[in-house]
């Protein structure tokens, strides 16, 4: 199976090397194994194994309790797992700043995950961060490539949920971030505020997203609005190369 694009940074790939072979291990030593129900194909590599659940977005982005109804597609246990290195990095950017009185429990997690930063194995991630810190406007610059690799799987999953069939990995990928590309964001105004009246919410803001598919009779061909927290809003589209 292919797996993720090469990571630019040496201490990113290490850890995604490293979490790769922890989930391989765990995997063989079965203690995971209590998560297998049946066997099927993968919504995302497309192979026949025995599947799991995957949640779409990560349930990590809901604090506690979790909304009752939450996107899940059938996922072999490795395209499940092999990204939760970037799925806890999207997660830790994306909750920094929230509005707290809108998003109580995720800003709660949000501190507990700054907190954390203060430990011993997590030194590394934060000295990383801080070399992100940008003073001028006090923000943390965002990392295309991690961020890419999350916003990827979700329009893979909601594409196999909502329009039936695996998108498969040959087809590119690209996004715009609207808040941190707005000369971008502002071409593609037209393409989003019309797919924002069409939006769907899973748990009262934390996610909301539309699509469309631009070129029928190709159906790789689409136009996906995700909108994380109502203050991160990403543009994303494929398209088949031919
Ligand atoms: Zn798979």
């Amino acid at each position: 199976m292919p797996g993720p694009p090469a990571p630019k940074f040496k201490i990113k790939g290490r850890a995604t090397r490293l979490c790769q072979r922890a989930t391989r291990e765990r995997y063989n030593r079965g203690v995971s194994r209590k998560h297998k129900t049946e066997m099927g194909y993968c919504a995302y590599c497309g192979e026949w194994r025995e599947l799991t659940r995957d949640h779409v977005p990560p349930c990590s982005l809901f604090g506690r309790p979790r909304p009752s109804i939450l996107i899940t597609v059938p996922s072999c246990y490795f395209c499940n797992h092999g990204a939760s290195m970037e799925d806890e990095y999207f997660n830790f950017v994306l909750k920094l700043g929230i509005d707290q009185n809108r998003f109580p429990n995720e800003n709660a997690d949000s501190v507990d995950k700054i907190m954390s930063l203060a430990r011993p194995e997590s030194l590394g991630f934060a000295r990383y961060l801080l070399q992100k810190y940008q003073r001028n406007s006090s923000r943390i610059e965002v990392d295309r490539d991690r961020v890419g690799i999350v916003l990827r799987r979700i329009v893979r999953g909601l594409f196999y949920r909502d329009i039936g069939m695996r998108l498969p990995e040959f087809v590119p990928f690209q996004f715009v971030s609207i808040e941190d590309q707005p000369r971008k964001a502002a071409a593609l105004s037209g393409v989003t505020d019309s797919l924002a009246r069409g939006q769907q919410e899973i748990g009262r803001g934390v996610f909301r997203y539309a699509f469309a598919q631009c070129a029928l009779p190709d159906p790789f061909v689409t136009a996906w609005l995700l909108s994380f927290y109502d203050h991160r809003r990403f543009f994303c589209f494929t398209s088949n190369p031919l």
